[in-house]
């Protein structure tokens, strides 16, 4: 069981991440006004925490940099959820911080793989060969080309 801070305004975003995350047996808390939520996750210490880009007043870039500029914070694992998919934006969101990135309307089975997936991994830098989550195992990359090996 996890703790997942889960920085949302959309309510029906908020159910379904709750539901979603819920059901594999993690403890999700929500804020829907990122101005609270750092301090949220101060008092959570969160294992987690999920944020939404597009939010009114700190936007989920902001709060990204906030998190990963904070001493206590800098190392939980941030996914980030947006309804934008423009050209450069995965690009923003980690190099602002974030380890991964899901697009809305989210496949729940992409939300979920992607959150245990973040879950797993090491906190320390230091742990073995950096781990790139995007790299989905879909079969053989290059055709075989009968060529002898
Ligand atoms: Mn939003």
């Amino acid at each position: 069981m996890a703790k997942i801070l889960i920085v949302e305004d959309n309510a029906l975003n908020i159910k379904l991440f709750c539901d979603l995350l819920s059901a594999h047996g993690h403890q999700p808390e929500a804020v829907t006004d990122s101005r609270q939520a750092l301090d949220a996750a101060h008092d959570l210490g969160p294992d987690l925490v999920i944020t939404d880009i597009q939010l009114p007043h700190v936007t989920g870039l902001d709060l990204i940099r906030m998190i990963r500029a904070d001493e206590q914070l800098h190392e939980v694992p941030i996914m980030a959820v947006t309804a934008y998919s423009a050209t450069g934006d995965e690009e923003r969101i980690r190099a602002a911080g974030a380890q991964a990135y899901v697009a809305k309307p989210i496949s729940v089975v992409r939300f979920a793989d992607t959150v245990e997936e973040l879950l797993r991994k090491p906190r320390a830098a230091s742990e073995t060969e950096p781990h790139v989550i995007d790299a989905r195992d879909d079969g053989p990359a290059v055709p075989d080309d009968g060529e002898p090996a």
